[in-house]
């Protein structure tokens, strides 16, 4: 499990990242809005512990970013008292939980907890979907309304992560990296060829999902319906 932690305190982010890593989780800390914003649109996290008041762009516009973007990874607010009264409504833009500044580390480990439980809990299941697409990994079989395809190898992995992702941008990087390895440089190349072969079997499928290529970035996949 892996949290971003976007927070300008530098003594805060590290305390709180000491606490997570003792709880084994994996942390990556960014210290401005802008750059967190770009991590979290660009990586793949479990979860998000996003400060309100943060140099060049703000919490709120950052969540509101990310939503607007589909990504729907949960976000946990850390804010400040006299910050939470006019941004409750804020709030309600999609974050998941919001926690008072200054806070326990019990408190927030607990909080982190009960939002990955709950996501696990969702996804925990051998059958990812999207749309009117299905992906049994026990089976390897992919369907769209009861016609299937079995596929294996790259191909499978490739659309197991774009599924487990779905409503937001793949990193081509980390997809290169989570199916081939940390490698050579040709493996982009490799992303593309395995894009194009599944594309293919969704077309034969008749699905409506695409795998849309993000210029420069990655990949997602898109409902041709919206
Ligand atoms: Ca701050």
């Amino acid at each position: 499990m892996k949290i971003l932690i976007i927070e300008d305190e530098y003594s805060l982010a590290d305390a709180i990242s000491e606490t997570l890593q003792k709880e084994k989780f994996g942390v990556n800390i960014i210290t401005n809005g802008e750059d967190g914003e770009n991590e979290a649109l660009t990586n793949i996290y479990d979860l998000i512990l996003l400060d309100v008041m943060l140099p060049k762009k703000d919490g709120f516009e950052i969540l509101a970013n990310l939503r607007k973007e589909k990504v729907d990874i949960p976000v946990i607010m850390l804010t400040a008292k006299s910050e939470i009264s006019d941004k409750l409504n804020g709030l309600e833009n999609g974050a998941d939980d919001y926690i008072t500044k200054p806070f326990h580390m019990r408190e927030l480990i607990a909080r982190v907890k009960v939002i990955l439980k709950r996501k696990t809990n969702i996804q925990d299941t051998n059958v990812l979907e999207y749309s009117d697409l299905k992906l049994d990994l026990v089976t390897c079989k992919m369907s769209v309304n009861g016609s299937e395809i079995t596929i294996n190898g790259k191909e499978l992995d490739l659309l197991e992560i774009l599924l487990v992702n779905k409503n937001q941008i793949v990193n081509r990087e980390i997809l290169a990296n989570k199916i081939w390895g940390y490698n050579s440089e040709t493996e982009y190349n490799n992303v593309e060829v395995y894009v194009s072969f599944l594309r293919k079997k969704l077309k034969l499928l008749k699905s409506k999902v695409k795998i849309k290529a993000v210029r420069g970035i990655g990949y997602k996949l898109e409902d041709e319906n919206n």
